[in-house]
C-alpha cells in the first residue's frame, strides 16, 4: 500500500498493543516529518531499553542492575510481599504509597484457556522467597478477573501451610479489568482493606 520502508514501519507499529491500522499510519507519517535527530532518539531509546533493562533476580521487576530499586532499598519491609501479574502493575501500586514491602512479579495469571498453568508462572520462585527472606505476609494483587482470582487462590493454598498470612485486594476494583484501570485512591483503599484468603 505504501513504499516498502514506510509500510515496514506501519506494520511494526500496528503490532503494538492499542495501536490500530489507522494510528500506525498516522504515527509513521508523523515520524517521516520529524527531524532526523528526533527519529533517531526514539529508535535508540527502544534499542537501549532492550539492551540495558533486565529482570530483578529477586522479584522479577524490570531493572538496569542486578536488583531493582525497590528490592535494594533498605527502608522496604522484607517480611511483606505484594504479588502482581506484570512488572508495570508495580508502578500503579507504588503510586498509592500504601505498601512498604517488596514485590513479586508472576509473569501472568493461571489461564487454562490460554494454556497457562502454575508452572509457566514464577510461583516456585515466590515459594522459595518465603523461607529465604523471612516473609510473613503476602498480598495477592493479581487483576480482578477470573484468572486473577484463580491465581490468588492457588497462591494462598500453597503459602498458607508455610505459616504466611495471605490476603487479596479488597473489592471496589473494576471487575474484569486490569489493575492499571483503577485510580490510585481506589487502589489504595483496596490495599488498606485487603482481606485474608
Ligand atoms: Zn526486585
Amino acid at each position: 500500500m505504501f513504499e516498502p520502508p514506510v509500510q515496514r514501519l506501519v506494520d511494526e507499529l500496528a503490532r503494538l498493543p492499542g495501536i490500530g491500522r489507522k494510528s500506525a499510519q498516522r504515527l509513521a507519517f508523523h515520524l517521516l516529518n520529524v527531524e532526523e535527530a528526533d527519529a533517531k532518539r526514539l529508535g535508540n531509546a527502544i534499542i537501549e531499553m532492550r539492551q540495558q533493562v533486565r529482570l530483578c533476580r529477586r522479584c522479577f521487576n524490570v531493572t538496569a542492575g542486578d536488583e531493582c530499586s525497590i528490592c535494594a532499598d533498605p527502608q522496604r519491609d522484607p517480611t511483606a510481599i505484594c504479588v502482581v501479574e506484570r512488572a508495570q502493575d508495580i508502578s500503579v501500586l507504588e503510586r498509592t504509597q500504601e505498601f512498604t514491602g517488596r514485590y513479586h512479579v508472576l509473569g501472568g495469571s493461571i489461564s487454562p484457556i490460554a494454556g497457562i498453568g502454575p508452572d509457566q508462572l514464577r510461583i516456585r520462585e515466590l515459594v522459595d522467597r518465603i523461607d529465604l527472606e523471612g516473609v510473613k505476609e503476602v498480598i495477592v494483587a493479581t487483576n480482578p478477573t477470573v484468572e486473577g482470582d484463580t491465581t490468588a487462590l492457588y497462591v494462598a493454598r500453597l503459602l498458607k501451610p508455610l505459616g504466611v498470612t495471605v490476603s487479596r485486594l479488597a473489592s471496589g476494583l473494576p471487575v474484569g479489568g486490569d489493575l492499571d484501570y483503577a485510580d490510585e485512591v481506589t487502589l489504595g483503599r483496596a490495599l488498606a482493606g485487603r482481606r485474608e484468603l
